[in-house]
Formats: C-alpha cells, sequence, structure tokens
C-alpha cells in the first residue's frame, strides 16, 4: 500500500505538507509545489501505484474518480469554461519524476503553443 521512498505516500500521510485541495478514504488532490500555469494541481491514490501502466482492472472505478474530482475541482478553481489539460506521464521518458501515480491538472493560461 505504502512505499516508504515515495515523497508523494509522505504527502498522503501528512509527513510532508502540501496544499490540499481535495481528500477522500481514496483519493487525494493537492497544488503542485512547481506550477507551469496559474493553475497546476495534482490527483493522486492513495494506494501506492508507480506507474499507470501497473494499473488493473480494479483500478477503473478509481481512475475515473480521479477524472471526475478533477472536472469539479477545475471548475471550482475557475478553469472550467475557460479550459485545462489533464497529463499522466508514464515513466521517465515521458517526463515522470515521481514514481507514484499522478495526474496533473493545467490551466488558466493559453497552452496551445506549448505543444
Ligand atoms: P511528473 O514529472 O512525475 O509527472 O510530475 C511530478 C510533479 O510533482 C512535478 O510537477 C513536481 O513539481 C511535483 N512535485 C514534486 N515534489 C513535490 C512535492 O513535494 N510537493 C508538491 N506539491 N509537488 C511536488
Ligand atoms: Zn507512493
Amino acid at each position: 500500500m505504502r512505499d516508504n521512498n515515495c515523497i508523494f505516500c509522505k504527502i498522503i500521510a501528512g509527513e510532508i505538507p502540501s496544499k490540499k485541495l481535495f481528500e477522500d478514504d481514496e483519493i487525494l488532490a493537492f497544488r503542485d509545489i512547481n506550477p507551469v500555469a496559474p493553475v497546476h494541481f495534482l490527483i493522486i491514490p492513495k494506494e501506492h501505484i508507480a506507474v499507470l501502466d501497473d494499473i488493473e482492472e480494479r483500478h477503473t472505478a478509481l481512475l475515473g474518480k480521479m477524472l471526475f474530482i478533477a472536472t469539479k475541482l477545475a471548475r471550482e478553481m475557475g478553469i472550467g469554461e475557460s479550459g485545462y489539460r489533464q497529463v499522466i506521464n508514464c515513466r521517465k521518458s515521458a517526463g515522470q519524476i515521481v514514481f507514484h501515480l499522478h495526474m496533473h491538472i493545467i490551466g488558466g493560461r493559453d497552452m496551445r503553443l506549448m505543444g
């Protein structure tokens, strides 16, 4: 369930502070420490899943909930109408640096030229 060397597991446990936006028994959402846009937050499962490639069929409801909470928080943060991007980097070559599954929600500026 928990990886003692994982920074996001430590955030879930409250051992590293974070700016929390939402929490329930399965999911935590918090602001990214190094935002690339005016709104940038992360949604993570409380279960330590290292990479998206590790998900199993039993996780499908969890992933759906993560996406649903993403839309709810995006609306609350004022970017529901202006638009936003969700990103899950899977493994190093995709840019993943924290190996605990997380979904980025990024918005509040025009990203058309970002690629
Ligand atoms: P990745 O490149 O793995 O998809 O994204 C990891 C994200 O986690 C980065 O955007 C980075 O800024 C964020 N991050 C890394 N360490 C921390 C931390 O201790 N606290 C918070 N809030 N975000 C972090
Ligand atoms: Zn973890």
